[in-house]
């Protein structure tokens, strides 16, 4: 059996990168950026003032009063230049008039008519945004891989990029499997279960700027699967769940095998989890993921979203992990590392971390509840009060 950290390895040596395609900025949140930016702009372009008051020269300045030779506002230009005992008026974003260097805020002078008196020294550069402050023309202002955010969008408008590059998003074809399954829409009949993985799974995909397409339900026959697996032939991953590990009836192995697919790992030491199959076919990723709803997800955060996120280009691939205190006793019994749900709270010690129930890797509702991922090594007990480590799934409250 291989380890969680082999298994990923041999996972992501095998994923490209996709290509590229460009949008228009204003569908770009959340996108992997896939070129770098060097600005083409001066920003700000001219010296500009940041406040509403008097553009002057700061060696007239001092207990003096200054002839008002103009007003600028801005979207305006200078109608000229100021000179020595001049002053001009000027609002927020204007350009500063040739012959000033600073600026007086209107609430520390005394204005009367086309007359202005100062009250103190002002020093050079006051008030004034130079040019370039914020970007000179040829700054590297974004590397490719990273998720394109708020910030980045402003930035890009500002240079004047309408559309950007960015990495295409990652297809993924997601099918159930099982006789049991009655889809989204039919009440289950005797005998049968919902179809819970499809939708989760689909969500998951999401949630890492994915584009699931949805496989249906394929019954636990051979030539079913293969169909369906085919029908996902257009996708750029597979993901199906179920049949994958011991059973008579645990046929996605063989029928990924029959459609060509190389078989890379099978079996990794973790729980929830265990069978897990990754392989490709025709060059294309293939994920056989546990059918239990818990598994399923717990392996696609360790093993799915990584290899979709570094096939979209990113440059960060893993959730952050932290120490928490135990709130209560985790208990990992078994050989195998226990990836055990958390709920994580926030109190003046720090972070700390208690069970959310039963941990049953059919327990969606575990999932519902958790912060976090506890990662125990096999056999191991974290008492009250000890630390240990979480991979955090969401942020904490607090
Ligand atoms: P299997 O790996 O096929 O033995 O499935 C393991 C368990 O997960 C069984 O109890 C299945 O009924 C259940 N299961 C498999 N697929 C799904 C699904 N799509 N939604 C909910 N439960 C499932
Ligand atoms: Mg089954």
């Amino acid at each position: 059996m291989l380890t969680v950290e082999e298994a990923l390895e041999q996972i992501l040596s095998r994923i490209r990168v996709l290509g590229t395609e460009g949008v228009e900025l204003s569908s770009a949140l959340g996108r992997t950026l896939a070129e770098r930016i060097v600005s083409r702009r001066e920003i700000p372009p001219w010296p500009n003032s940041s406040m509403d008051g008097y553009a002057v020269r700061a060696a007239d300045s001092g207990n003096v009063e200054l002839a008002v030779v103009g007003r600028v506002a801005a979207g305006a230009l200078p109608s000229r230049a100021i000179g020595a005992g001049e002053a001009m008026r000027i609002f927020t974003g204007a350009p500063i008039p040739d012959g000033a260097d600073a600026v007086v805020p209107q609430e520390d002078v005394d204005a009367a008519g086309d007359r202005v008196t100062l009250h103190q020294r002002v020093t050079a550069g006051a008030f004034v945004r130079p040019a370039g402050e914020d970007v000179r023309v040829g700054d590297v202002v974004l590397e490719p891989g990273r998720s394109i955010g708020a910030a980045d969008i402003g930035v890009l408008a500002t240079l004047g990029y309408a559309r950007v590059l960015v990495v295409r998003r990652p297809r993924v074809a997601i099918l159930s499997t099982g006789n049991e399954l009655a889809d989204l829409g039919t009440e289950p009949g005797p005998g049968q279960i919902p179809n819970t993985n499809t939708y989760s799974l689909m969500a998951q995909v999401r949630e890492v700027g994915g584009e699931p397409i949805n496989l249906g339900v394929a019954p636990d026959r051979l030539d079913a699967i293969e169909e369906r697996l085919r029908a996902g032939a257009t996708a750029d991953v597979l993901v199906s769940s179920a049949g994958v590990s011991v059973g008579e009836a645990d046929l996605v192995r063989d029928a990924m095998t029959k459609l060509g697919a190389e078989l890379h790992l099978w079996r990794v030491s973790m729980r929830p989890g265990k069978p897990i199959t990754f392989g490709s076919i025709s060059g294309r990723p293939v994920f056989g993921l546990p059918g239990n709803p818990v598994s399923a997800m717990v392996t696609f955060e360790l093993f799915v979203r990584p290899a979709l996120l570094k096939m979209s280009g990113r440059q960060h691939l893993h959730r952050p992990r932290v120490k928490a205190r135990a709130l209560a006793r985790i208990e990992n019994p078994g050989a195998r590392r226990g990836y055990l749900r958390v709920t994580l709270v926030r109190d003046g010690a720090g972070l700390g971390a208690r069970l959310t129930g039963e941990q049953g890797s059919a327990i969606l509702r575990s999932m519902i509840l958790a912060d976090g991922l506890a990662v125990l090594e096999g056999d191991t007990t974290v008492e009250h009060g000890q630390f240990v480590e979480v991979i955090v799934l969401r942020e904490v409250a607090g």
